[in-house]
Parts: C-alpha cells; structure tokens; sequence
C-alpha cells in the first residue's frame, strides 16, 4: 500500500503517512483489496474442481500433414476456443475445458522441441498444429 498523495510506502495499520503526514486513506486499500479478492475468487471459479463433478479424457487423434503433426481433441458441448485452456509444462501440454460440471482433461507428451504453432477450434474439435523446431 502507498500513500495516495505521496506515493510513500505505508502499512495498513498507520493512520497517517510518515513521510508527508497526509491521513491514510483506507477506504481505497480496501476497495483494492476487494478487487483483487473478486479477481481472485472469479478465477478459482474458473478453475476449481468444486463444481467439477466429472473429469473426461476427450477423445483425440493425431496425424501428420507434411512438416506438422496435428493433434485433433474432440470435446463435444464446448462452444468457443476461449472455453478452452492449454497450458504447457516441460515436456508435456494441458489442455482442459470445463463445461457445466465437467471437465475435459487432455494430457499430450510433447518433446521440448516441439512448439504448438497454430490452434483452431471449430465444431467442438480443438486443432492443435505442433512442429519440430532443431
Ligand atoms: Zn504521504
């Protein structure tokens, strides 16, 4: 927290500010507080498995089209390419959706090497196009 006329850091529990002797204005620390917690709660509501009652593994194919592998996630009742989330990690890509109280959960072994270069979504199929980089 800093002070609102200064910019001087203070604690929450200091009524005025050492540094220019303004009161501290507590009522904009908790608005903010109370953003970040909205952010925060909305955000796990995003993400928390609470409400998830049912984790699927999605069905998916893979092929190849000249340089690129194209990994195809078929995740029936998912409408838009931002209901979905694809997360890298080391050596592997996650990609989940949530739709009502379930869960799509997709585990891909992907090499270090291999970089997802371009993504569609059309039809409940997620495309993923990865490609092998030296
Ligand atoms: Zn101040």
């Amino acid at each position: 927290m800093h002070c609102h006329v200064c910019g001087h850091p203070i604690s929450m529990e200091w009524n005025y500010c050492p540094n220019c002797g303004h009161k501290v204005d507590k009522s904009k620390f908790l608005e903010d507080l109370k953003r970040v917690r909205d952010e925060l709660m909305h955000e796990m509501d995003k993400y928390t498995t609470l409400k998830v009652k049912k984790i699927l593994e999605p069905e998916s194919h893979v092929y190849v089209r000249g340089d690129n592998k194209i990994y195809e996630i078929i995740m029936p009742g998912v409408k838009s390419r931002d209901d979905v989330d694809i997360r890298r990690i080391g050596e592997s890509l996650e990609v989940r959706a949530i739709i009502g109280n379930k869960m799509y959960f997709k585990i891909i072994n992907m090499p270090r090497d291999h970089y997802v270069v371009a993504d569609d979504f059309e039809d409940n199929v997620l495309r993923l196009h990865v490609q092998q980089f030296d």
